[in-house]
């Protein structure tokens, strides 16, 4: 059975360009509720160790460095079929992919500068989730 839970970063060039409150108009407005957030500046460290599993890929280090180039807003959000509701919700990696009426059709502006993040699995949700907050800082 799919997991209720998902985790979402607001990215810098959104959060930067003043899409913060309107991205998360949109979340609530699909049916999501907030469990967890907060605004927050990503250390070089952390954002490797977040997307460690691209580490390989040629555009780690530009990742890296644009996920650190502002704040950013993480969230635990919790549906009924989180994970897949919310990547329907954000759209395809890439903006010009991804549907109309999506997070990212609306708000991305490249394939890195791509708005929001979305976790992609159940147990990466909760690995990501349990990477930015505590669990005292985590609602019921
Ligand atoms: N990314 C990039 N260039 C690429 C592919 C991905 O800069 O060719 C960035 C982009 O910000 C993307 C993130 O790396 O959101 C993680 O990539 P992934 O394939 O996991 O895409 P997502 O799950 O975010 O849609
Ligand atoms: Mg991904």
């Amino acid at each position: 059975m799919a997991g209720n839970r998902t985790f979402t970063m607001i990215k810098p060039d959104a959060t930067g360009a003043g899409h913060t409150g309107k991205i998360i108009d949109k979340i609530i407005e699909a049916g999501f509720s907030i469990k967890a957030m907060k605004w927050a500046q990503l250390s070089t460290s952390q954002a490797q160790e977040f997307y460690a599993v691209h580490s390989e890929r040629p555009f780690y280090g530009e990742l890296v460095e644009y996920m650190t180039s502002a704040p950013i807003v993480a969230a635990i959000l919790e549906k009924d079929n989180a994970v897949e509701d919310f990547r329907t919700l954000i759209g395809a990696t890439k903006p010009e992919e991804a549907a109309e009426g999506t997070i990212r059709k609306m708000f991305a502006t490249s394939i890195a500068a791509n708005a929001v993040h979305g976790s992609d699995s159940d147990d990466n949700a909760k690995i990501e989730g349990e990477f930015h907050f505590a669990s005292t800082e985590v609602t019921a």
